[in-house]
This record gives C-alpha cells, sequence and structure tokens, in this order.
C-alpha cells in the first residue's frame, strides 16, 4: 500500500500473498504468485520482492508456470521487502529499466545505513587526517559527486593520479570530515556518494591549477564511463547481463571453463598477511631505505601485474591495479612507517603490518559491501610488500584439505601451481574460457568456472558450496537434495572418466580404420607423465613460453636444452612438438621487460617478437636443435601472418644448424619445421605456405579470436569466441584442404581439440592430428573410437552449411 500511494497508480503492482486456508492463511502459494506476475507481466520485466520462508520458494516455484519467454523477464530479487518494494516503485516511476530498478530494490537499505551510522559507535565516521592548516584560508572548490555508485576504487585512482602531476596539497572535506586527497584509503573510507558535496582545499604553489584540474576531471565523471563504473560497484550483479535471469537465488552463473562437479569449503586466494617479527632497530636510516626498496620493487612488479591483467582481463580492470599502486604508495601509510621506524624504532616489517592492519580496520568497519570487498586488494598489496622485505616467495597454494580455490583472478603461472588432490574445483571472477588460466585448470584436470564477478562477495572461506563447471552454475548453500543429486553427478562423471581413462590407452582408430593421432598439450617436462597417464601418443604442443614466465631472468640455452631433452626423455619414442616462444597477448613475460600495448592481442606477439629479436629467439633454436640430436622432436613457429616471416624464421633456423655443425654439436639433420595457423592471414595463405612447411597446427584458440574480432579473455564477447563458430569451421576446412594439398599433415591444438562433442566434425574435416589438455584425451579417444569416418564427413559437409553456432551444437550435441 505504500509503494503504490507513492508511484499512485503509475507502476503496475501486485500483492501475492496468503493461502486459501481460513484457519491457517499465514503462507504464499505458487499460483498465486504467478496470476500475480501474470498481472503485471509486461516484457519490460516484473521484479518480485518476497519475504522470507515458503515465500522464496513459492516465487521460484511460480516461475515455472510461467512461458518460458516469459521466464526470461522475471527478476527475483533478495532486497529487503519494504524499503526494496518502495525504492524499486519509485525508480520504475521514473521510467527506469529494470536493471535500474533492481538495482534500486538491492540498495534500499543503504539511506537507512547511512542515517543511523553515526548512532552505532562502531560506524561512527573517523576524522582521519587533520589538515596541517586552517584549510578555510586556503583555495577551494566544491563537487558534487556525479558518479552514479560515488567514488570507488577506479575514479580514485584517476584523481591521484591527476593529483601527481602537481605539488599543492589537497585536502577534502565531506561534511565535518578531511582526509588527505592523495590517501586512497582515506579518501575509499570516506565513502563518497553520488550527489555528496566535496570541498576540495588545495595548499601549495600550483594551488589553482590542481583544483581546475580537478574540475575539469569531476566534470567528466572522474574519467569513469557509465557502463564500467556499473560493473565495478555491481558486484550482487544488478545489470542483466551479470546475473542470467533463470538462476535461482542462492546461485550464480559464470563462463564454463572446464568440466566436472566439485563440492567443497572455499578457499580464498587472497593473500593474507604473514605473521612477522617485532624487534627495535637502531639505524632508523636504513630501515627506512630498506622499506623505500621494497616498495619500489612492489611498484614494478604490480606494473608488470597490470599489463598482464590488461591482456587477460581489458584494461578497465586491470586499472584496480594502480590502485593497487596508490595502496602501497599512500602518502599516510608511509608517513604512519616512517614514524613508527624512526620514532618508535620498530623494524620495517612490523611496523609495515601494523600500519596496514589499522587501514584494513577501518575499511572493515564501514558498512559498505564494496569497500569491504576491497580488503583482498589492500591484503594482496600488503603482502606483496612484505614478501619484498622478507625475501621469501611464500607458497600460495598449500592446503591441508581439498579445496574449492577462489580468486579474483589467477595468472597463468599460479594455476600451473594448483595441485589437482587438493583443488576440488576453482572459480574465479575474472576470465574467458579460452584465458590461460582456463586453460590450465582444463589441463589440470580440475573443474573450473571463470568470469563471476560478483564472486567474492557471496562467499567466504570455509563455506560450502558446489560447482558445475559444464554448466557455470555454482551454488552457494547447497540443500541437501541438491548435494545429493550433484554427488551423483559428480559420482558418474568420475566413472565415465575412469572407464575412458581405460580406453584411452588404445589408439583413436574409427570403426573404419582410420587413425587420429591423438597428443597432448603442455607446458613444462612436468606434465607429460599426466600425458602419458590419460594417453597421450605424444605432444603436439609445447607452449614454451612458461619456462620464460614468473621469473626475473629469461632461461639460457643450456637450461632450455635440459628442458626440453627432460621432456622428450619421459616420452621415449613419442614425438614432441616444441613450439618457440610465444610471447605476448595474455602471456606477458616480465623478463622480457616488453613495454604496455594498446592492443597486445594485435600487437608484438610470438614470431613478431623473436624475429625482432635474435638474441632470444636464437638461443631458443638451438636449444630446440640440441635437444632434437636422437628425438623424434618437431619445431612450430607461432603466430605467422606473412611468407616473409616463415623465410625469416627459416634462415635463422638454418644459422643455428649452421654453428651447431660448425661447433660439432649433434642435432637432427631432418627436423621438421611447422608452423601455426592462428591468424586469418595464413588461413587465405595456407596453399603457400603448405608449401615451405612440413606441417601445419591449427590454434583455434586465437584463430577464433581474430577470424570473429572478439577477445579471447574478455567474458562480454565470451559467446563470439566459440571456435564452432561456422565462420572458424569453414577456416579450418579451407587448412585442411590445403595441406593435404601439398602432402603435409595437419593437427589441431586449440582448445576445440578437447571437446568431445566436436570430434566427429574434426574428424570429418581430415585432421591428421589433435593436441589437447591431457585431461581429455580419454573422453575424445572414446568418441573417435566410436565414428565412422564417412558418417563423420557427412556431418562436416552439413556443419559447413549451416549458418550458425547454435546451430552447429545443436547439430554436434545430436550426433
Ligand atoms: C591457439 O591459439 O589455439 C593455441 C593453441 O595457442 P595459445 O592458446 O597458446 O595461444
Ligand atoms: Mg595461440
Amino acid at each position: 500500500e505504500l509503494a503504490m500511494q507513492m508511484v499512485r497508480e503509475r507502476v503496475p503492482i501486485a500483492v501475492a500473498g496468503g493461502i486459501e486456508d481460513p484457519n491457517d492463511p499465514i503462507g504464499t502459494d505458487p499460483l498465486r504468485v504467478a496470476a500475480a506476475i501474470e498481472a503485471v507481466y509486461s516484457p519490460d520485466g516484473v521484479l518480485v520482492l518476497m519475504d522470507l520462508g515458503s515465500a522464496l520458494m513459492s516465487a521460484e516455484t511460480a516461475l515455472e508456470f510461467l512461458e518460458p519467454d516469459q521466464q526470461e523477464h522475471i527478476y527475483l530479487c533478495e532486497a529487503p521487502l519494504v524499503e526494496g518494494a518502495i525504492a524499486a516503485a519509485v525508480e520504475a516511476m521514473l521510467g527506469s529499466s529494470i536493471t535500474q530498478v533492481l538495482a534500486a530494490a538491492r540498495n534500499a537499505l543503504v539511506a537507512k545505513l547511512q542515517q543511523l551510522a553515526p548512532l552505532l559507535p562502531e560506524h561512527a565516521p573517523e576524522v582521519v587526517a587533520e589538515p596541517p592548516i586552517n584549510l578555510t584560508e586556503a583555495p577551494g572548490l566544491t563537487v558534487t559527486v556525479p558518479n552514479r555508485v560515488g567514488l570507488h576504487a577506479r575514479p580514485l585512482a584517476k584523481l591521484i593520479e591527476l593529483l601527481g602531476q602537481f605539488s599543492a596539497e589537497v585536502y577534502v572535506t565531506k561534511i565535518d570530515t578531511t582526509v588527505n586527497a592523495r590517501s586512497i584509503n582515506q579518501m575509499a573510507t570516506l565513502g563518497a556518494r553520488q550527489g555528496d558535496e566535496l570541498h576540495f582545499h588545495a595548499v601549495g604553489p600550483d594551488a589553482a591549477a590542481v583544483l581546475t584540474a580537478i574540475q575539469a576531471l569531476a566534470a567528466d565523471n572522474f574519467a569513469d564511463r557509465d557502463d564500467d563504473d556499473r560493473r565495478d560497484h555491481d558486484p550482487v550483479g544488478a545489470t542483466a547481463l551479470a546475473i542470467p535471469k533463470t538462476v535461482a537465488l542462492n546461485q550464480l552463473l559464470g563462463i564454463s571453463a572446464a568440466v566436472g562437479i566439485a563440492i567443497g569449503p572455499v578457499a580464498y586466494h587472497a593473500p593474507v598477511l604473514p605473521s612477522v617479527t617485532e624487534w627495535p632497530v637502531a639505524d632508523g636510516a636504513a630501515e627506512w631505505q630498506r622499506f623505500q626498496a621494497a616498495i619500489q620493487a612492489t611498484v614494478a612488479e604490480l606494473q608488470a601485474v597490470q599489463i598482464s591483467t590488461q591482456q587477460t582481463v581489458g584494461p578497465a580492470e586491470a586499472t584496480i591495479f594502480t590502485a593497487h599502486r596508490l595502496i602501497v604508495q599512500d602518502p599516510e601509510l608511509q608517513e604512519d612507517v616512517r614514524r613508527q621506524i624512526l620514532d618508535e624504532h620498530r623494524n620495517v616489517e612490523a611496523a609495515w603490518q601494523r600500519a596496514m592492519q589499522a587501514v584494513v580496520a577501518r575499511y572493515q568497519a564501514v558498512e559498505d559491501d564494496y569497500l569491504r570487498a576491497r580488503v583482498a586488494d589492500l591484503l594482496d598489496s600488503g603482502q606483496r610488500v612484505l614478501r619484498h622485505l622478507l625475501k621469501v616467495t611464500l607458497p600460495t597454494f598449500r592446503f591441508e584439505h581439498p579445496v574449492i580455490l577462489v580468486a579474483e583472478q589467477l595468472t597463468p603461472s599460479d594455476t600451473a601451481q594448483l595441485d589437482p588432490q587438493k583443488i576440488l574445483g576453482l572459480v574465479t571472477a575474472a576470465g574467458g574460457a579460452t584465458s590461460h588460466s582456463a586453460i590450465l585448470a582444463r589441463a589440470l584436470g580440475i573443474p573450473a568456472i571463470v568470469g563471476v564477478p560478483e564472486l567474492l562477495l557471496h562467499v567466504k572461506p570455509g563455506q560450502m558450496i558446489a560447482l558445475d563447471g559444464a554448466t557455470g552454475q555454482i551454488w552457494l548453500a547447497p540443500t541437501t537434495a541438491e548435494l545429493t543429486e550433484l554427488q551423483q553427478k559428480r559420482t558418474t562423471w568420475q566413472a565415465a572418466q575412469q572407464a575412458a581413462a581405460r580406453a584411452s590407452q588404445q589408439f583413436a582408430i574409427t570403426r573404419d580404420g582410420k587413425r587420429i593421432e591423438v597428443t597432448a598439450n603442455i607446458s613444462s617436462a612436468n606434465d607429460v607423465a599426466f600425458a602419458l597417464a590419460m594417453g597421450a601418443e605424444g605432444v603436439g604442443l609445447f607452449r614454451t613460453e612458461f619456462l620464460f614466465m614468473g621469473r626475473e631472468q629469461v632461461p639460457d640455452e643450456e637450461e632450455q636444452t635440459m628442458a626440453y631433452r627432460a621432456a622428450a626423455q619421459k616420452l621415449g619414442s613419442r614425438p614432441l612438438v616444441i613450439r618457440t616462444l610465444d610471447v605476448g597477448g595474455d602471456k606477458p613475460i616480465p623478463a622480457l621487460g616488453i613495454a604496455a600495448e594498446t592492443n597486445p592481442f594485435l600487437g608484438w606477439r610470438g614470431i613478431r617478437y623473436c624475429l625482432d629479436n635474435p638474441e632470444i629467439f636464437k638461443p631458443q633454436l638451438r636449444a630446440i636443435l640440441r635437444a632434437s640430436a636422437g628425438q623424434p622432436i618437431k619445431l612450430m613457429l607461432p603466430m605467422m601472418s606473412t611468407l616473409d616471416e616463415v623465410e625469416r624464421a627459416k634462415v635463422m633456423i638454418d644459422a643455428a644448424q649452421d654453428e651447431l655443425r660448425a661447433a660439432g654439436i649433434a642435432f637432427d639433420q631432418a627436423l621438421e619445421i611447422g608452423i601455426m595457423i592462428e591468424t586469418p592471414s595464413a588461413v587465405l595463405l595456407a596453399a603457400e605456405l603448405a608449401q615451405m612447411v612440413d606441417f601445419f597446427s591449427i590454434g583455434t584458440n586465437d584463430l577464433t579470436q581474430y577470424l570473429m574480432a572478439a577477445d579471447r579473455g574478455n567474458r562480454q564477447v565470451a559467446s563470439l569466441v566459440n571456435a564452432l563458430q561456422p565462420a572458424v569451421i569453414r577456416a579450418i576446412q579451407q587448412v585442411v584442404q590445403a595441406a593435404h594439398k601439398a602432402e603435409i599433415w595437419v593437427g589441431l591444438c586449440g582448445e576445440l581439440a578437447g571437446n568431445p562433442l566436436a570430434s566427429p566434425l574434426l574428424v570429418g574435416l581430415g585432421l591428421d592430428e589433435l593436441s589437447m589438455h591431457a585431461a581429455a584425451i580419454p573422453l575424445v579417444k572414446a568418441r573417435i573410437q566410436q565414428l565412422d569416418l564417412s558418417q563423420a564427413q557427412q556431418l562436416a559437409e552439413k556443419c559447413l552449411t549451416l549458418r550458425s553456432v547454435t546451430e552447429v551444437e545443436h547439430l554436434l550435441a545430436a550426433v
């Protein structure tokens, strides 16, 4: 009634409380809920608010009574019933979209909390900095915060970056709290929301200039584009894309990255501050210097992380690492540490830890989910500094009991460290299905879901959750019935894996006798044993860039020779295709010191970098050649886009061979040289390229992103980055035909190779070899063993006529 009064019938509202039992009328009836939804239904969307208990279940059940196309437009919302209904009704009256209405309902408690905060002692606003002078004398500027969700980490990072160009000190006052504008921590805990008035005062020679610059930045929404802004501050997924409407309330949905079911307790990969000892220091100056050196090293490291995040996730998301840099360089923290070292004679580790803990406590005291979620950022950056101070690499992924690992993001080198025995499943906030972390998770056989930005707000360490890697569903509080069902699925999945594992030791021969070579993708010699256990007949792709990652110096020729030889020896007489360094894209290699690029996937990647840097490329070529002595090694070049690149690479290989010959060092004189086909240009030049090399391997991960013009690490375009897109299938066909015409063999080593659904298509298209993450081998082999070549060829013909990825997927699913 209250909501209806407020909007005076301009918003359709229907009520569905009570049940048809005069003796016990308190309850809810799904049919009534469904009827109420029908009564106000329009395709613009219907928001359903409920209280607790049966209302929740009835609302979920009601959805089942609606038509499927209606269901898509229904939004069940967990907002508080009274406040949510009023906020939503008012928002709807303004003509806002359903996602804005949903967001308004979810934020309905904010105003109440703000009003009550001063009455609750632990929430009382804190005056964190005393300005050195009376600010009323200083030049000032008043800004009304324009950002829809207030000044959160990214706009603050922009502001503080801007201040870095000026020498004036800038203070910000909100109501009666004044903070130093250069301190990201103080600014964040100030809690500046949309519509708040902030008074900026500047003290120093360029005071007027800095205020003008701030005014311009504020006029530009603090350089925060509205949609970025929403993505950042929409942790509960109020935007329509983030939460599929049919997902139940206690579920999240992400992008499927590796199949399998996992049930277990959550462990965060959000590093905690290690315990440090405290001791008195006599030489304060030396201690302070040690601190400065650690900060410098941390800042350099964060720059590298930022570059890699730009490449894996996107430039907007990567700016969070600007915030991390600002956190560790925060003048308030620096001052606190300086005071502790010089005045209290505390060692720097202890001083830093105390200073961080104080800031963490302040963030935690603020009733704001967003800020509380940023504690992970504080701890993360704090730990980096400590690591540099203590000169230790912390064991990040050691767990006593099996866990489901939850992380904001994992680098490829992080994922590579994971132990499948201890990691039941993996969920990350960032990433797309073909990001290298996802590839590694598949390689390790760990069920994984990526691209769940709202994740960290919904799970706590130790919480039991469940996930289905195949569908991307995450159950935040699985019910007993759900657990039983998932457990059954897990048992079936494991049984199928085991049956396939037995079949995997046989060759992949179709029923009518065509053999397809099935090999593994590896990133180090350590992966060989698992690959062989899974039934690999060799290695079709050794991603050598992993040897170069996560270290300060590039591996020299000796070290590389040993690494390649080790892999070859473990494989015995089986083939080993070693791909030369594929740097760039989402695989940055800090040791190479490559500058950040605007479009790294279109930049100085793979062979382009190697041809321009013979001092890196040559030792690798010599190492591969040396390892090839007496071993069935083949050399493969990545990211080719011109004929000239192949020629130049071959000249360098010839030169390396001449050098070895002259020095009397053995190598395989008949070494096969092949190239990856992963650019549209290489597809179009396949006939010519096939004349120049001994084999092709199609890299559908990159080929798909380049053909579809869609970044393989960007979740927003994940549906385009699907190697079953008709354009990609046609490209594969063209490449296979060109290779066979020139009588060379052609394999496929993108993630598509490991998708058993695609096996009939790939066999039908005529691929000679399929190389995949080892865990996929058993199922793919089992699939091929059931196939009939001529039927697979007919299926491939049919796929080539289809018009959409959905049609292709339907056809393959029906086989
Ligand atoms: C590919 O692009 O398909 C491929 C196998 O190479 P990478 O995934 O290492 O870029
Ligand atoms: Mg590639």
